[in-house]
């Protein structure tokens, strides 16, 4: 699969169902196409630079986007937005900056604990850190107090443009009652048909997890509005193999 190449194109950034693709690989990319067909180009993640959108990764964690974004404007307004400003803030300075992101004296941590990283490791540069190679850097954000895996996979998918998957409660949600997965099953083994079955393109993996959050949010809530929801009648593929 990761040998084929795909062509995006302006209209619809097609990728196309192959006849050589087996069930499952079938399977996402008609998910894919229904959905894209019903939003369009979702133009993700919203952030005018890596920085910005890492930070609104670390910020997003059990709140809703709306209070992410007063924290960022909050950033922005009193030139904060930057490593070098982010480093020397105080703890208590910058957890009442991002107040409205919740959980602002973990969220304040763990931005400085992103930031340190940067800096011992990089030299405070998200333009070295993203020539790292994505496994490498995966690794090493994970060990960044504060940080899992899903902020992990979104810094490096929407800041630094890496072929890898974003999974989030929404892709859990929905996944599982299709009778995809079992919705107890871990971050990795959702994320892995994806990885597998998926072209390794970096616009596929970020509209397609936008797709995926924007029908959870829309209809996949916890009551779901299957009449109205674009993926209503999708049989899904139970088991999606991963071997
Ligand atoms: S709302 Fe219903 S049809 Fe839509 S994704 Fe959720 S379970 Fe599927």
């Amino acid at each position: 699969m990761r040998g084929l190449s795909y062509e995006k194109t302006a209209l619809s950034t097609h990728y196309p169902v192959l006849a050589c693709m087996n069930t499952s690989q079938r399977e996402l990319m008609r998910v894919y196409h229904r959905l894209y067909r019903y939003y369009g180009d979702l133009q993700w993640w919203p952030g005018e630079s890596p920085l910005e959108i890492s930070v609104g990764a670390i910020l997003t964690q059990n709140t809703a986007w709306a209070n992410v974004e007063k924290a960022i404007k909050r950033l922005k307004e009193t030139h904060s937005l930057s490593v070098k400003a982010l480093s020397h803030l105080p703890h208590k300075r910058l957890a009442r900056l991002i107040k409205s992101a919740g959980y602002f004296n973990v969220k304040a941590n763990r931005l400085k604990n992103f930031i340190s990283f940067l800096q011992g490791r990089y030299g405070g540069s998200l333009k070295k850190m993203f020539q790292t190679k994505t496994d490498r850097l995966r690794t090493e954000l994970l060990s960044v107090n504060g940080i899992g895996p899903e902020t992990a996979d979104s810094i490096l998918l929407y800041a630094g443009d890496k072929a890898i998957f974003v999974i989030d409660a929404y892709s859990k949600r929905i996944l599982s009652r299709h009778g995809v997965m079992h919705y107890k099953k871990s971050y990795e083994e959702f994320q892995q048909p994806f990885l597998k079955h998926l072209p390794r393109d970096v616009y596929l993996y970020n509209q397609y997890h936008a797709l995926l959050v924007n029908i959870g949010k829309d209809f996949c809530r916890s009551r779901p509005l299957c009449d109205v929801c674009p993926l209503n009648g999708w049989r899904g593929v139970p088991p999606l193999r991963t071997a």
